[in-house]
């Protein structure tokens, strides 16, 4: 099955971001240390594996790649 690419369409306050999928309408509202949070705003399709892309792209800590595959979602 072909992994679905999740976007961050959203940069809020306090570090939380909103991520989308847009294939199948997941949306997700991750929140960055030291406060790691993760609130699925609309399932989508959720037996899909779904990885991450940042058009914004810096170095990404060891710790939040494993946290962020953690939950579902691989970085590229
Ligand atoms: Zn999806």
């Amino acid at each position: 099955m072909v992994p679905h690419e999740m976007m961050v369409v959203k940069s809020g306050e306090a570090g939380a971001e909103e991520w989308n999928c847009p294939s199948c309408g997941r949306r997700l509202l991750l929140r960055w240390p030291p406060r790691f949070e993760r609130t699925v705003l609309h399932p989508g399709d959720d037996r899909v594996m779904h990885v991450g892309a940042r058009t914004s792209v810096g170095d990404v800590p060891e710790q939040e790649l494993r946290w962020l595959s953690a939950n579902g979602i691989l970085w590229t």
